[in-house]
């Protein structure tokens, strides 16, 4: 989210108070035109009134008025409150605090209402059934930016069901009758072989269709495998688990779509 390199805009606070854990700090050059506060009048936020995605304005009425002399910002906090347009029954608040110096600021929510959902992914839930206690560590980690451990068990949660998943792969590629080579590699990747090679085959192991714009979700879960946590950042590892946890999600979750609508087909056309 931080981004020392260009100037804090509307839309930089916006996707901040939408998307940013708390109490982790983003960066921002400081903004060349003077504001005189975080303000912002909206964020998009899930109403649960409205059982939908809805724009949250903030409806208070604005203090300040002619002949006020415009404050400039200042570290300290700032306070949000927004609500939902359609039912204004839902609110959401934030509070930011912010640190200014010469260049930049910084900032970190410390507080937000309602609670923010986890976000769980419903397919990952029921793939990972055997193993979702590990399941909801990571995804804890990760909403709190630890990327050290939100790797570690990210990568143990593909340790463990890897097998598994070729099987869901391997049983798609049949069904769809996918390139024999296709098969081929994937029974390959079954075998024991040094990761090197298992990273070099997961790269040519999936059909087309389960890989968008040529992007390799399985090759990538193996390299992620190849990898040990004390080789990399905290940062790089954060990449790494949002890489894992994306991936997975994706493979998981086109392959029960695909099951499903199969299956559903046979059913329809066996009655024909
Ligand atoms: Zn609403």
């Amino acid at each position: 989210m931080s981004s020392e390199n260009h100037e804090l805009t509307d839309s930089d606070i916006k996707e901040f108070l939408e998307m940013a854990p708390l109490y982790s700090w983003s960066v921002f050059k400081k903004p060349r035109i003077n504001r005189s506060s975080l303000w912002v009048r909206e964020v998009d936020a899930y109403c649960d009134v409205c059982e939908q995605m809805r724009p949250f304005q903030d409806m208070r009425p604005r203090g300040g008025g002619a002949g006020m002399a415009v404050k400039t910002l200042e570290s300290g906090t700032s306070y949000f409150e927004f609500s939902c347009v359609s039912c204004r029954k839902s609110h959401r608040v934030y509070l930011v605090e912010q640190v200014l110096d010469e260049d930049f600021i910084r900032i970190q929510k410390f507080g937000e209402l309602p609670r923010a959902k986890l976000n769980r992914d419903r397919d990952l839930q029921r793939f990972l059934k055997d193993d979702l206690d590990n399941y909801e560590k990571a995804i804890v980690c990760l909403s709190h930016e630890y990327g050290i451990a939100a790797f570690a068990y990210f990568r143990r949660i593909v340790e463990n069901n890897i097998y598994r998943l070729l099987e869901l792969v391997q049983e798609d590629a049949q069904a769809s009758e996918a390139d024999s080579a296709d098969l081929e590699a994937i029974d390959e990747l079954r075998k024991e072989s040094p990761m090197g090679d298992k990273i070099k085959v997961a790269n040519r192991a999936l059909p087309e269709y389960l890989k968008p714009d040529g992007l390799n979700p399985l090759g990538r879960l193996y390299q992620a495998l190849s990898q040990g946590v004390h080789s990399l950042s905290e940062e790089e590892c954060l990449t790494k688990a949002n890489e894992i946890s994306v991936c997975l999600a994706f493979l998981v979750s086109e392959l029960a779509t695909r099951k499903a609508h199969r299956e559903k087909f046979k059913k329809m056309v066996s009655k024909l």
